[in-house]
């Protein structure tokens, strides 16, 4: 006897942008659709390398899954990713490193400080730890903790969404957005 075919009735679609509706259409601004399908599919570079990253972990396994946010692909090739989240304590040895690999990545970008340590320095105010990876990348999201939780982490993940989806196309290519770059020496 054939199994019955049963249906997940729990899913929910995401809101739909504000536009305008009539019969068989349905019209809104190319920044909101843009921004609906790229809050929806961020791909995160994890850059971890301490005790935070552990906690990042438990973020990504099945009790938290970040995957339902739309960010399942995790990879760890700069070009293909569009937010870096550091997630540990960086040394100044280490800040070069960090540096090039947010280079490498293409815009649009996103950075997220996770934890104390990324954020600014957290407890290791010594001669050779940064103070804070915004010494040398402009940082968009910071999650405070030392760990945050894996609720504080995704809670901070889903302020970058909010930041992607509202980002105006045109913001890549302003003066203010390259007046940001050049304080840090990036043309
Ligand atoms: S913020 Fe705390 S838990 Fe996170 S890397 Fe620093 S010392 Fe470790």
């Amino acid at each position: 006897m054939a199994r019955p075919v049963q249906y997940n009735e729990k899913v929910k679609s995401v809101a739909v942008p504000e536009g305008y509706s009539g019969e068989g259409f349905f019209a809104t601004t190319f920044d909101q659709v843009i921004g609906l399908a790229r809050k929806n599919s961020i791909w995160p570079l994890p850059f971890a390398t301490s005790c935070c990253g552990i906690e990042f972990m438990a973020t990504m396994a099945s009790t938290y899954d970040m995957s339902r946010f739309g960010s399942e692909r995790m990879a760890f090739t700069p070009r293909q990713c569009d937010l870096l989240m550091v997630m540990g304590t960086i040394s100044k040895k280490m800040a070069p490193v960090l540096r090039q690999v947010y280079l490498q990545m293409a815009e649009p970008r996103w950075v997220v400080a996770v934890g104390a340590c990324a954020s600014s320095g957290g407890v290791f105010d010594t001669y050779s730890v940064l103070q804070g990876i915004d010494q040398v990348i402009p940082v968009d999201v910071y999650v405070p903790g030392c760990p945050p939780r894996p609720e504080a982490i995704i809670d901070g993940f889903m302020r970058v969404q909010d930041l992607v989806g509202q980002e105006s196309l045109r913001r890549r290519h302003s003066d203010k957005y390259k007046e940001l770059l050049n304080s840090y020496g990036i043309q």
